[in-house]
């Protein structure tokens, strides 16, 4: 299995379910009435699918979450794929991000040291939905918490950091291209503020990056490992907030499926593993995952 991340574009569903809701009757007071219909009945499904999550949840000893960039949103992190997504919006953008340019390139890095001083991460609060996920540890039925997302809000939340895998890794911390060298973001950024355009190594002279996962890196071997070993030996997988479009960190859903495990997904809109899930909840996921946990 590669390990490195593909990445399947072109496949975000349509935004929500709002565009199939269409009024067609020409009489604007059976129009309504029809509206109100959809919405009473939408909200019970909604309702229903809240209540089976949350039985299999209550039947589970051992759950596997893997969180994606939807759980963010609601921090006010944007996302890169959903329809209102970064690189949705500007594909290149999404070229400039590759590992190749950013070596190859002082002004790429230049730029990027830029928008690291401006990012939304160093404001965003971790919201309802990353505080819900607490409830499984104090149910002592955590087994791992895969996240997607790279803005440390798991952590800011107060899960339990020894239960955390970063597999695309985290804005919060530097590391040096050319050995080992890691150091907190804030001590480079502190530099950048001080004048220098482009940091380097304190160690090596090296390229310093953010210590995250760029296009045309390799992901961490042993996080992925972890991933899928909790993915074969969990009894519940929760997908929150994740497209599932983005491999191989995906696969950890239909892992779980052939190693016996209920699977929940619950995001913003479709998702492309929704035929594989034991329930379904499509909805905010700060105001769901709350009531899903308990
Ligand atoms: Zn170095």
């Amino acid at each position: 299995m590669s390990n490195r991340p593909e990445r399947h574009d072109g496949t975000q569903g349509p935004a929500g379910r709002e565009g199939t809701d269409r009024q067609e009757g020409t009489d604007r007071k059976e129009g309504t009435d029809r509206k109100e219909g959809t919405a009473d009945r939408r909200a019970g499904e909604l309702d229903d699918a809240v209540s089976r999550a949350s039985a299999l949840l209550d039947l589970a000893d051992r759950v596997t979450v893997l969180t994606g960039a939807g759980i963010s949103t609601d921090s006010r992190i944007p996302d890169y794929r959903g329809p209102d997504g970064v690189w949705t919006k500007n594909p290149e953008a999404e070229r400039q991000a590759s590992i190749q340019r950013y070596v190859s390139d002082p002004e790429v890095r230049k730029r990027a040291w830029m928008t690291r001083l401006d990012s939304p991460v160093w404001a965003a609060e971790p919201n309802p939905g990353h505080r819900s996920l607490l409830r499984l540890e104090s149910r002592r039925k955590l087994h791992l918490l895969i996240t997607q997302n790279v803005d440390g809000l798991h952590h800011d939340a107060g899960s339990d950091p020894e239960r955390i895998v970063e597999v695309h890794g985290t804005v919060r911390r530097v590391a040096c291209l050319s050995c080992d060298y890691s150091a907190p973001m804030r001590d480079a950024l502190d530099r950048v503020r001080a004048g220098e355009t482009d940091p380097d190594c304190s160690r090596c002279g090296g390229i310093l990056k953010s210590a995250t996962i760029s296009f045309g890196q390799n992901l961490v071997a042993a996080d992925i490992a972890r991933a899928n070993e909790a993915a074969t030996t969990c009894d519940l997988l929760l997908a929150v907030g994740s497209t599932l479009a983005v491999f191989p960190v995906a696969r950890v859903v239909p892992i779980a499926k052939m190693s016996g495990a209920g699977i929940i997904i619950v995001n913003g809109g479709p998702t492309e593993m929704d035929d594989l899930a034991d329930v379904v909840v499509s909805g905010s996921i700060s105001e769901v995952l709350p009531r899903i946990l308990g």
